[in-house]
């Protein structure tokens, strides 16, 4: 199944799914799937509020709020702790760590998802494709984004990303030779386009760089990184929608549920909902409570798969 991928992890505990190039026969580099790797999160230390636990009267027991013997993952320790804070709801009487779930699944029903945006996490993807990318960075709330320039990056960066319609793997056994003959004519297909594009796009740079060298004044530039800009700026303007965008997307924890509830979605394309329900792995692998209500759920159809949750847009 193309949604049960391994999750690797890092030393320092922070988990992700690689995904590695493949080359055509003329070496052009393209990806089958995504990557994506999650390169930061919020850190968390409730003991630098200890002065304010403190600061009450002892009837009150706030004081004993940090001595909670479980302890929760950092992001749901986050969320919980300013939930209580804003009833200061810290002492003897308040919901302890064991029962954080009941406790984050109330803060999901009752719609109170503004306490879920303190945690953020950072996901960095690659191997999908510029109309992926185009689609990620529509969502505007709670989300922070870095991707690949159009302008600096020349053609020995470039790689591709094929459709996951293409690919012979993702037919199942029972598909019929006459279908299997049809992917694998989609797939040449596409390995020729891609080989076409970088060729064109090499020829187009040379053009480009031959014409700035006999004095074109939109390509003129006195800094060396200005000059590169004009040529790769120009030059990219004919690269297929297949072209890789790796992107960096911040975003905290209400923001990542709207985003998976919309792109892990079995109305959204195809290869944003594979990306998405990777993203969604990872984020449930690190905030279990945060993200836990959701259930994956195949899509026999399309051989993908598609979250659900009673909990929509908290
Ligand atoms: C299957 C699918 C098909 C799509 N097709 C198209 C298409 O054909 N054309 C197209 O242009 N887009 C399309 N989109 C994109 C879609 O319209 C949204 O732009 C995108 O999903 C971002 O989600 P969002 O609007 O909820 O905003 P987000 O930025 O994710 O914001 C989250 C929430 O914050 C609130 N919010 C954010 N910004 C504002 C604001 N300025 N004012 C008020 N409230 C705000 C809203 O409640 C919003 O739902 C499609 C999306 C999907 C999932």
């Amino acid at each position: 199944m193309p949604f049960d991928e391994p999750i690797m992890m890092t030393e320092a505990g922070f988990p992700y799914i690689p995904a590695g190039a493949h080359f055509t026969d003329r070496g052009t580099p393209y990806l089958t799937e995504a990557g994506v790797a999650m390169i930061a999160r919020s850190s968390v230390d409730l003991s630098a509020a200890d002065g304010f636990l403190g600061g009450f009267g002892p009837d009150l027991g706030f004081g004993g709020y940090l001595a909670d013997p479980d302890v929760l993952p950092e992001p749901e320790r986050l969320v919980k702790f300013l939930g209580q804070a804003c009833y200061l709801s810290l002492g003897a009487g308040r919901t302890p760590n064991a029962e954080a779930g009941r406790y984050l699944d109330n803060l999901k029903r009752s719609g109170h998802g503004s306490v879920y945006e303190h945690p953020v996490f950072t996901l960095f993807f690659w191997g999908i494709d510029r109309s992926v990318t185009h689609e990620l960075v529509r969502h505007r709330a709670g989300f922070g984004f870095s991707q690949v320039s159009q302008r600096y990056v020349d053609g020995t960066r470039l790689r591709f990303v094929e459709r996951p319609e293409y690919q012979e793997d993702g037919l199942g056994p029972d598909a019929p030779p006459t279908l299997r003959d049809a992917v694998r004519d989609l797939h040449l297909g596409f390995l020729g386009e891609i080989d076409g594009a970088f060729a064109t796009y090499e020829a187009k740079a040379a053009s480009l760089i031959a014409a700035k060298e006999l004095g074109h004044p939109m390509l003129a530039a006195d800094a060396r990184t200005e000059a590169r800009k004009q040529v790769n700026q120009v030059a990219r303007e004919g690269l297929p929608n297949c072209t890789e965008a790796p992107i960096g997307v911040t975003g905290n924890a209400r923001a990542w549920r709207h985003a998976i509830e919309m792109r892990a979605n079995a109305a959204a394309d195809v290869p944003i909902r594979l990306a998405m329900l990777k993203a969604y792995r990872l984020l449930r692998m690190v905030a279990p409570l945060l993200f836990g209500d959701y259930e994956v759920v195949p899509l026999p159809s399309s051989r993908t798969a598609a979250v659900q949750t009673p909990n929509r847009k908290i």
